[in-house]
Protein backbone atom coordinates (compact mmCIF):
# COMPACT_ATOMS: atom_id res chain seq x y z
CA UNK A 1 0.00 0.00 0.00
CA UNK A 2 1.24 3.38 -0.94
CA UNK A 3 0.37 6.22 0.92
CA UNK A 4 0.71 9.32 -0.87
CA UNK A 5 2.16 12.14 1.34
CA UNK A 6 2.63 14.74 -1.61
CA UNK A 7 -0.54 13.67 -4.16
CA UNK A 8 2.51 11.81 -6.13
CA UNK A 9 2.46 11.13 -9.75
CA UNK A 10 5.98 8.76 -9.25
CA UNK A 11 6.28 8.81 -12.68
CA UNK A 12 9.90 9.44 -11.99
CA UNK A 13 12.21 6.78 -11.36
CA UNK A 14 12.85 5.25 -8.74
CA UNK A 15 16.16 6.51 -6.59
CA UNK A 16 17.28 3.89 -3.84
CA UNK A 17 21.26 3.69 -3.37
CA UNK A 18 22.36 5.02 -6.80
CA UNK A 19 23.86 8.71 -7.34
CA UNK A 20 21.82 10.56 -9.09
CA UNK A 21 22.88 13.99 -11.07
CA UNK A 22 21.97 17.35 -9.44
CA UNK A 23 23.32 20.72 -8.08
CA UNK A 24 21.16 24.16 -7.53
CA UNK A 25 22.63 27.09 -7.21
CA UNK A 26 22.54 30.86 -7.23
CA UNK A 27 24.40 30.52 -10.88
CA UNK A 28 21.88 28.22 -13.11
CA UNK A 29 20.09 30.29 -15.47
CA UNK A 30 16.68 28.40 -13.80
CA UNK A 31 17.29 29.99 -11.04
CA UNK A 32 13.75 30.43 -8.61
CA UNK A 33 12.10 29.18 -11.69
CA UNK A 34 10.73 26.58 -9.69
CA UNK A 35 8.94 28.60 -6.86
CA UNK A 36 6.59 30.30 -9.64
CA UNK A 37 2.99 28.90 -10.06
CA UNK A 38 3.88 25.79 -7.86
CA UNK A 39 0.74 23.63 -6.57
CA UNK A 40 2.51 23.29 -3.40
CA UNK A 41 1.09 21.46 -0.84
CA UNK A 42 1.66 21.67 2.88
CA UNK A 43 1.25 19.28 5.53
CA UNK A 44 0.63 20.23 9.36
CA UNK A 45 4.63 20.17 10.32
CA UNK A 46 5.16 22.72 7.38
CA UNK A 47 2.32 24.98 8.53
CA UNK A 48 3.88 25.27 12.07
CA UNK A 49 7.02 25.68 10.91
CA UNK A 50 6.45 28.51 8.69
CA UNK A 51 3.77 30.47 11.13
CA UNK A 52 7.04 30.15 13.91
CA UNK A 53 9.21 31.53 11.18
CA UNK A 54 6.51 34.02 10.35
CA UNK A 55 5.86 34.64 13.88
CA UNK A 56 2.20 34.52 12.34
CA UNK A 57 -0.85 33.15 14.84
CA UNK A 58 -1.94 29.79 13.30
CA UNK A 59 -5.26 31.10 12.22
CA UNK A 60 -3.89 34.31 10.67
CA UNK A 61 -1.33 32.42 8.75
CA UNK A 62 -3.92 29.38 7.32
CA UNK A 63 -5.74 32.64 6.46
CA UNK A 64 -2.94 35.17 4.96
CA UNK A 65 -0.97 32.26 2.97
CA UNK A 66 -2.96 29.03 2.28
CA UNK A 67 -6.10 27.41 0.55
CA UNK A 68 -7.98 24.14 0.59
CA UNK A 69 -7.44 21.91 -2.36
CA UNK A 70 -8.19 18.17 -2.94
CA UNK A 71 -6.62 16.02 -0.75
CA UNK A 72 -4.95 12.29 -1.72
CA UNK A 73 -8.60 10.60 -0.76
CA UNK A 74 -11.98 11.69 -0.77
CA UNK A 75 -11.99 12.61 3.13
CA UNK A 76 -9.53 14.96 4.01
CA UNK A 77 -8.82 18.08 2.31
CA UNK A 78 -5.49 19.50 1.48
CA UNK A 79 -3.94 22.46 2.58
CA UNK A 80 -2.33 24.82 -0.61
CA UNK A 81 0.25 27.60 -0.37
CA UNK A 82 -1.58 30.11 -2.26
CA UNK A 83 0.94 32.28 -4.97
CA UNK A 84 0.80 35.66 -5.28
CA UNK A 85 -1.43 37.09 -7.90
CA UNK A 86 1.07 39.07 -9.83
CA UNK A 87 3.04 38.29 -12.86
CA UNK A 88 4.17 34.83 -13.26
CA UNK A 89 2.10 33.64 -9.80
CA UNK A 90 5.65 33.94 -7.51
CA UNK A 91 5.39 32.05 -4.14
CA UNK A 92 4.48 34.19 -1.63
CA UNK A 93 8.02 33.55 0.34
CA UNK A 94 10.43 34.18 -2.86
CA UNK A 95 13.21 36.95 -2.92
CA UNK A 96 15.39 38.09 -4.95
CA UNK A 97 18.19 36.92 -3.72
CA UNK A 98 16.53 32.96 -3.08
CA UNK A 99 13.68 31.85 -0.51
CA UNK A 100 12.92 33.80 2.42
CA UNK A 101 11.87 31.29 3.79
CA UNK A 102 14.99 29.06 3.56
CA UNK A 103 15.02 27.53 7.41
CA UNK A 104 11.10 27.09 6.93
CA UNK A 105 10.98 26.02 4.12
CA UNK A 106 8.29 23.41 3.48
CA UNK A 107 9.04 19.40 2.83
CA UNK A 108 8.12 19.30 -0.79
CA UNK A 109 11.02 22.36 -1.12
CA UNK A 110 13.53 20.78 0.45
CA UNK A 111 13.10 17.26 -0.92
CA UNK A 112 12.98 18.68 -4.77
CA UNK A 113 14.37 17.11 -7.62
CA UNK A 114 12.93 14.24 -5.09
CA UNK A 115 9.47 13.14 -4.08
CA UNK A 116 8.88 10.82 -1.24
CA UNK A 117 6.46 8.50 -0.76
CA UNK A 118 5.96 5.85 2.25
CA UNK A 119 4.10 3.07 2.16
CA UNK A 120 3.02 0.10 4.98
CA UNK A 121 5.01 -3.37 4.55
CA UNK A 122 2.45 -6.18 4.64
CA UNK A 123 4.69 -8.50 6.78
CA UNK A 124 5.01 -6.05 10.40
CA UNK A 125 3.22 -2.76 9.19
CA UNK A 126 6.59 -0.82 9.81
CA UNK A 127 6.40 2.59 7.16
CA UNK A 128 9.29 2.43 4.52
CA UNK A 129 9.89 5.39 2.57
CA UNK A 130 10.76 5.84 -1.38
CA UNK A 131 12.02 8.35 -3.11
CA UNK A 132 11.31 9.43 -6.64
CA UNK A 133 13.08 11.54 -9.06
CA UNK A 134 11.55 14.30 -10.62
CA UNK A 135 12.89 15.85 -13.99
CA UNK A 136 11.27 19.08 -15.12
CA UNK A 137 12.50 20.81 -18.35
CA UNK A 138 13.28 23.53 -16.87
CA UNK A 139 15.15 22.36 -13.91
CA UNK A 140 18.81 22.95 -15.06
CA UNK A 141 20.30 21.41 -12.08
CA UNK A 142 20.39 17.67 -13.85
CA UNK A 143 22.86 19.09 -15.86
CA UNK A 144 25.73 19.82 -13.17
CA UNK A 145 28.62 18.14 -12.77
CA UNK A 146 27.78 16.77 -9.40
CA UNK A 147 26.24 14.04 -7.82
CA UNK A 148 23.90 13.03 -4.40
CA UNK A 149 22.80 9.87 -3.06
CA UNK A 150 19.36 10.11 -0.97
CA UNK A 151 21.36 10.21 2.15
CA UNK A 152 23.45 12.77 1.49
CA UNK A 153 20.54 15.05 0.50
CA UNK A 154 18.40 14.20 3.29
CA UNK A 155 21.54 15.16 5.35
CA UNK A 156 22.10 18.18 3.60
CA UNK A 157 18.16 19.65 3.43
CA UNK A 158 17.91 18.68 6.95
CA UNK A 159 14.39 16.35 5.82
CA UNK A 160 14.61 14.17 8.81
CA UNK A 161 12.61 16.35 11.35
CA UNK A 162 9.98 16.81 8.68
CA UNK A 163 9.99 13.64 7.08
CA UNK A 164 9.79 12.09 10.86
CA UNK A 165 6.41 14.74 11.34
CA UNK A 166 5.20 13.47 7.86
CA UNK A 167 5.22 10.00 8.64
CA UNK A 168 3.28 10.46 11.81
CA UNK A 169 0.95 12.56 9.55
CA UNK A 170 0.77 9.48 6.54
CA UNK A 171 -0.72 7.38 9.65
CA UNK A 172 -3.41 9.79 10.47
CA UNK A 173 -3.84 10.82 6.74
CA UNK A 174 -4.23 7.02 6.38
CA UNK A 175 -6.88 6.61 9.15
CA UNK A 176 -8.75 9.48 7.83
CA UNK A 177 -8.95 7.79 4.30
CA UNK A 178 -11.23 5.32 5.96
CA UNK A 179 -13.76 8.11 6.37
CA UNK A 180 -14.15 8.17 10.47
CA UNK A 181 -16.75 10.94 9.82
CA UNK A 182 -19.24 8.21 8.47
CA UNK A 183 -22.83 9.87 8.25
CA UNK A 184 -21.44 13.34 9.25
CA UNK A 185 -20.30 13.67 6.06
CA UNK A 186 -16.74 16.13 5.08
CA UNK A 187 -17.06 19.36 6.59
CA UNK A 188 -18.91 17.81 9.52
CA UNK A 189 -17.81 18.84 13.36
CA UNK A 190 -15.48 15.70 13.44
CA UNK A 191 -13.97 16.49 10.21
CA UNK A 192 -13.18 20.14 11.29
CA UNK A 193 -12.17 19.30 15.18
CA UNK A 194 -9.68 16.69 13.11
CA UNK A 195 -8.28 19.40 10.70
CA UNK A 196 -7.75 22.14 13.95
CA UNK A 197 -5.85 19.27 15.63
CA UNK A 198 -3.55 18.94 12.36
CA UNK A 199 -3.19 22.53 10.83
CA UNK A 200 -4.14 25.24 13.56
CA UNK A 201 -1.75 24.66 16.23
CA UNK A 202 -2.85 27.56 17.97
CA UNK A 203 -6.87 27.01 18.50
CA UNK A 204 -5.90 23.26 19.62
CA UNK A 205 -3.79 24.82 22.17
CA UNK A 206 -6.72 26.31 23.85
CA UNK A 207 -8.79 23.56 23.04
CA UNK A 208 -6.35 21.26 25.42
CA UNK A 209 -6.90 24.19 28.29
CA UNK A 210 -10.04 24.67 27.72
CA UNK A 211 -11.04 21.08 28.10
CA UNK A 212 -8.08 19.97 30.29
CA UNK A 213 -7.33 17.81 27.86
CA UNK A 214 -4.05 16.03 28.78
CA UNK A 215 -5.79 15.75 32.53
CA UNK A 216 -7.06 12.59 31.20
CA UNK A 217 -4.41 10.72 29.93
CA UNK A 218 -1.38 9.10 31.34
CA UNK A 219 1.54 10.72 30.18
CA UNK A 220 5.32 10.78 31.46
CA UNK A 221 5.96 14.12 33.35
CA UNK A 222 8.48 15.03 30.83
CA UNK A 223 6.21 14.27 27.50
CA UNK A 224 3.63 16.26 29.28
CA UNK A 225 5.95 19.69 30.05
CA UNK A 226 6.95 18.83 26.57
CA UNK A 227 3.61 18.75 25.16
CA UNK A 228 2.66 22.21 27.32
CA UNK A 229 5.90 24.17 26.31
CA UNK A 230 6.53 22.84 22.66
CA UNK A 231 3.77 22.58 19.62
CA UNK A 232 5.73 20.00 17.65
CA UNK A 233 5.36 18.06 21.11
CA UNK A 234 1.77 18.85 21.14
CA UNK A 235 1.18 18.22 17.50
CA UNK A 236 2.61 14.41 17.79
CA UNK A 237 -0.06 14.80 20.83
CA UNK A 238 -2.86 15.58 18.67
CA UNK A 239 -2.53 12.89 16.16
CA UNK A 240 -2.10 10.58 19.02
CA UNK A 241 -5.39 11.89 20.23
CA UNK A 242 -7.39 11.48 16.94
CA UNK A 243 -6.15 8.20 15.95
CA UNK A 244 -7.23 7.35 19.84
CA UNK A 245 -10.32 9.57 20.06
CA UNK A 246 -11.78 8.50 16.59
CA UNK A 247 -10.06 5.58 15.75
CA UNK A 248 -10.38 3.53 19.03
CA UNK A 249 -6.52 3.06 18.89
CA UNK A 250 -4.51 2.33 21.56
CA UNK A 251 -2.28 5.58 21.12
CA UNK A 252 -2.75 7.18 24.64
CA UNK A 253 -3.48 5.56 27.93
CA UNK A 254 -6.63 7.03 29.69
CA UNK A 255 -6.64 7.61 33.27
S1 LIG B 1 14.61 24.84 -11.50
FE1 LIG B 1 16.01 23.31 -10.58
S2 LIG B 1 18.10 24.14 -10.76
FE2 LIG B 1 16.64 25.78 -11.24
S3 LIG B 1 16.44 26.86 -9.29
FE3 LIG B 1 14.79 25.33 -9.35
S4 LIG B 1 15.63 23.48 -8.38
FE4 LIG B 1 17.34 24.85 -8.82
S1 LIG C 1 8.83 28.26 0.09
FE1 LIG C 1 10.79 28.98 -0.67
S2 LIG C 1 11.65 27.23 -1.80
FE2 LIG C 1 9.47 26.85 -1.53
S3 LIG C 1 8.47 27.63 -3.40
FE3 LIG C 1 8.47 29.28 -1.86
S4 LIG C 1 10.31 30.49 -2.24
FE4 LIG C 1 10.55 28.52 -3.29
Amino acid sequence: MIEDLQQLSLSGPEIETKPFRFRCHTGVSCFLTCCRQVELRLFPYDVLRLKEHLLLGSTEFLEQHTRLGVGAHPFFPAVMLNMKASEGHPCPFLAASGCSVYHARPSACRTYPLERAVEKTSNNGNLQSRYFLTQHSYCQGHQEEHFYTVKLWEREQRLTEHNLFNDLWAEVDAFFATNPWQSEGKAGPLQQLAFMVCYNIDVFRAYTRQHNLLAGFRLERDRRRRIEQDDSELLKFGFDWLLHVLGNRRTLNPR
